[in-house]
């Protein structure tokens, strides 16, 4: 069993614009966004990343804006529901706030004793707010006493649970506990997004990926020597891992996990201030050096990004 994994690093999804997917994460989520860059993969398209004051990683949203990307249609093989971490006592808050700001799929209820608040995103993306304990330091774009600590955790749909639910005690996570059709898996000495479920949704018809679809979830490992140790242990197991991918800020590694998510390992090292100021994170559009040539070209395609 591996002991390198410290939890989330990232969640990225999918959107059908980058303006409106900016103002959710900042002025309704009170997230920072922490780097303007471009899909490393596919340059004519953003990657956004929002987080605290300096994306530390289990805090990092990121996104791919795709102009009218259709909406994804939900299913198993894919991360149904992202959740953040709240300061306890503060659903109410959230409840006007965003009640207030025309966000839709509000509903409250209660998973493995915590208190949760659900809504969706500007492309119905499946997002949580869940009151806990958390000592993670916030951004400060809401109140401090209501303000998102990081994720608390990503919740995977899958028509058959026990290959990923080995595949997640292999990385380091133990199974804690079950609530109806959700198994809750969370790691030790983890980063504060520790913990994983699993909705078993059998008979469910796969889902389509689009705008509003998680398109992969990655875990966090302190340095590359340790993603060197994953990478080991996963090809043993059998997985296709990809190469050791250099994303800038930090250090990638993919596999395909039997349940269909798109499994990351990204490093801790270098992070988001390696090409900024941490006082100005975000603010200028950031390229690869494979990219850089394209600058002119990128400026004049991409979505000019407003406040
Ligand atoms: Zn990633």
């Amino acid at each position: 069993m591996l002991k390198q994994i410290k939890g989330l690093h990232h969640v990225t999804s999918l959107a059908s614009g980058a303006q409106s997917n900016n103002d959710f994460f900042t002025n309704v989520l009170g997230l920072r966004r922490v780097k303007k860059t471009v899909n490393f993969d596919a340059p004519d398209v953003y990657h956004l990343y929002y987080g605290d004051e300096h994306g530390t990683p289990g805090s990092v949203m990121t996104y791919f804006p795709f102009p009218h990307a259709a909406r994804g249609r939900p299913g198993a093989g894919e991360v149904g529901t992202t959740s953040f971490a709240i300061p306890k006592g503060a659903i109410p808050q959230w409840v006007e706030r965003l009640s207030s700001l025309g966000v839709d799929g509000l509903d409250t209820d209660t998973r493995f004793g915590e208190s949760r608040l659900l809504f969706n995103g500007p492309d119905g993306d499946g997002f949580a707010l869940v009151e806990t304990d958390d000592g993670r330091a916030p951004w400060a774009g809401v109140s401090e006493d209501a303000a998102i600590r990081g994720f608390h955790s990503a919740a995977m749909r899958l028509a058959s649970a026990d290959a990923s639910a080995e595949l997640l005690k292999f990385m380091g996570y133990d199974e804690i506990g079950r609530d109806g059709d959700v198994t809750r898996f969370a790691v030790p000495e983890g980063n504060g997004a520790d913990v994983i479920d699993i909705e078993a949704v059998p008979g469910a018809s796969h889902a389509q990926q689009g705008a509003g679809s998680v398109h992969h979830i990655a875990f966090a490992v302190e340095n590359r020597a340790r993603q060197l140790e994953v990478r080991e242990a996963l090809k043993d197991t059998g997985y296709q891992v990809t190469p050791v991918i250099d994303r800038d800020y930090f250090w990638a590694i993919y596999f395909r996990t039997p349940g269909g998510v798109l499994f990351e390992v990204a490093t801790n090292e270098p992070g988001f201030d390696r090409d900024e100021d941490t006082a100005h994170l975000g603010e200028a559009l950031k390229l690869p050096a494979q990219h850089a040539h394209l600058r002119e070209k990128l400026e004049r395609i991409l979505e000019p990004i407003g406040g």
